[in-house]
């Protein structure tokens, strides 16, 4: 079975708060594409109501949701 689609995820809690910071931002990596330092925000659109997302401050060229970001930050061994 290849199912991408998980319908209980919200139960599962990994332990990443050990790695947050003081603002709940999990460890802020530079753009891939200019380098500036990501920055970590909380979504206020309704549809995605207090997801937290990463972007690149500057242009919105690198933005992850962070499910994706913690997939990212693990292949850059930021994260195990
Ligand atoms: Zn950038």
């Amino acid at each position: 079975m290849a199912s991408s689609s998980k319908t209980e995820a919200a139960s599962s809690a990994p332990s990443l708060d050990a790695f947050r910071d003081g603002t709940s931002n999990l460890p802020l990596v530079d753009c891939s594409k200019c380098g500036a330092q990501l920055i970590g925000l909380v979504s206020k659109q309704d549809k995605s109501f207090g997801q937290r997302f990463y972007k690149c401050p500057l242009i919105n060229h690198f933005y992850m949701w962070e499910d994706q970001y913690v997939e990212y930050l693990i292949g850059k061994s930021k994260l195990p």
